[in-house]
């Protein structure tokens, strides 16, 4: 039986690893460098209060494709739950994402949907027709006044720089909804797993033919014991950074916990930029299924990863899209290796994404079996550099 390392045991690899064991004649070694299972979407138990934290923020479990949906269910039960965020600015507190009830108690109006939409499209600059970047995407869509309020303060703490060099796609992650609707996300299915994420990569992985290194970073130098490899990690880290640093957001969180009930809301945006964090998460709000008298809460804020640091978010700024082309053409000539998930392929993907691109890269090897050399080198969608060869 050949054998496969799958270096990263977050929903990329522990997805991938299941599928090639169960489906495929693969013997698979999974390497985790740290010292849990689940990557950044670990979830575990505060010792002192029992609340299930999500140790590297929220993670709220939201899709639009049946197939990723009911596949998740396997490994766990989902309790129901709807990510309805607030958002703290500073003109008070609102509803987030933008949505009717927003307008109404930002502006002191009383307006109906379309009269809402009349209105914040009078609001919107006519004059940018094609937004080139963030600042330019909302002054078009919802005009000066909400950006100011929801949009300029959060992003630019979030990412560090101001919204007019950012990309105008990252503001397109948030919907305006001109009716009562505060679900934060607009999918199909949502649910948070009851018994917490790493439960689900726990069985993901608990597999006869799945060995799991705890502990362990996979060493480059390995590669050629195995057949194939699928790395999980950054793609510029597993080159040693050789051609420089592709650049990710860090976060760091500050824990503080209480009797009862802190702010009400699993999650509240700060959207000020007199404030210096970003938002706040109260992490038993995200099991309403579960009663605990203690609380705790994380208040966040968010840095330019350095060296050492947990990486998040993949910045992707144009500089950063010439270095990833580089990477790109390394990984290319380099036999063997494959790169998946959020950091391997330094996109900006949700753990729903993720797993829907572990079990459609999963299903090509599997029909691909007999010619590694024609596996996709990266999973998910063609990276910038990618070959023609490698295509057709
Ligand atoms: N954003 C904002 N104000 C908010 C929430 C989000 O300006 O209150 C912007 C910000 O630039 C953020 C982007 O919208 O990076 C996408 O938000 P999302 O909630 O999807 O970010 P995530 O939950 O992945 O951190």
């Amino acid at each position: 039986m050949k054998s496969i390392a799958i270096a990263g045991s977050g929903f990329a690899g522990a997805v991938l690893a299941h599928e090639l064991a169960q489906n495929g004649d693969y013997k698979i070694e999974v390497f985790e460098e740290r010292n849990h299972l689940g990557g950044n979407a670990h979830t575990e138990r505060d010792p002192s209060t029992g609340i299930l934290l999500h140790a590297y923020g929220p993670h709220i479990f939201n899709t639009s494709r049946e197939d990723v949906w009911n596949y998740v269910q396997k490994f766990g039960r989902f309790g129901a739950y709807t990510n309805r965020v607030k958002a703290h600015t500073a003109r008070g507190v609102f509803s987030l994402p933008i949505n009717l009830l927003t307008i109404n108690q930002f502006f002191g109006k009383q307006f109906n949907p379309s009269e809402a939409q009349q209105f914040v499209s009078s609001l919107g600059d006519r004059s940018i027709v094609t937004p080139q970047n963030f600042e330019e995407q909302a002054l078009k869509f919802v005009g000066r006044e909400l950006y100011e309020n929801f949009f300029y303060g959060y992003t630019k703490k979030q990412w560090g720089m101001e919204p007019s060099q950012l990309p105008a796609s990252i503001l397109q992650r948030l919907p305006i909804r001109f009716n009562y609707d505060d679900n934060y996300y607009a999918t199909r299915f949502q649910g948070i797993p009851i018994e917490g994420y790493t439960k689900i990569v726990e069985k993901l992985l608990a597999h006869p033919r799945i060995r799991v290194h705890g502990g362990t970073a996979f060493a480059r130098t390995d590669v050629s014991s195995f057949h194939h490899v699928f790395y999980s990690g950054s793609l510029d880290g597993y080159f040693n950074h050789q051609l420089g640093r592709l650049n990710y957001r860090s976060l760091v969180f500050v824990r503080g916990e209480a009797e009862g009930d802190f702010q009400g809301n699993p999650v509240v945006n700060y959207c000020d930029s007199s404030v210096p964090f970003t938002r706040r998460s109260e992490h038993k709000h995200f099991a309403p299924w579960e009663s605990h008298d203690r609380t705790v809460w994380f208040t966040e804020y968010s840095k330019l990863a350095e060296s050492g640091d947990t990486l998040y978010y993949p910045i992707r700024l144009s500089n950063d899209k010439a270095l990833l082309r580089s990477y790109v053409a390394l990984a290319e000539s380099e036999p063997k290796v494959s790169f998946i998930g959020r950091l391997g392929t330094y996109r900006y993907l949700d753990m729903h994404v993720v797993i829907g691109e572990s079990l459609d890269l999963a299903a090509r090897i599997l029909t691909l079996k007999g010619q590694p050399h024609l596996w996709p080198k990266f999973s998910g969608e063609p990276l910038p550099a990618e070959t023609k060869a490698r295509a057709a």
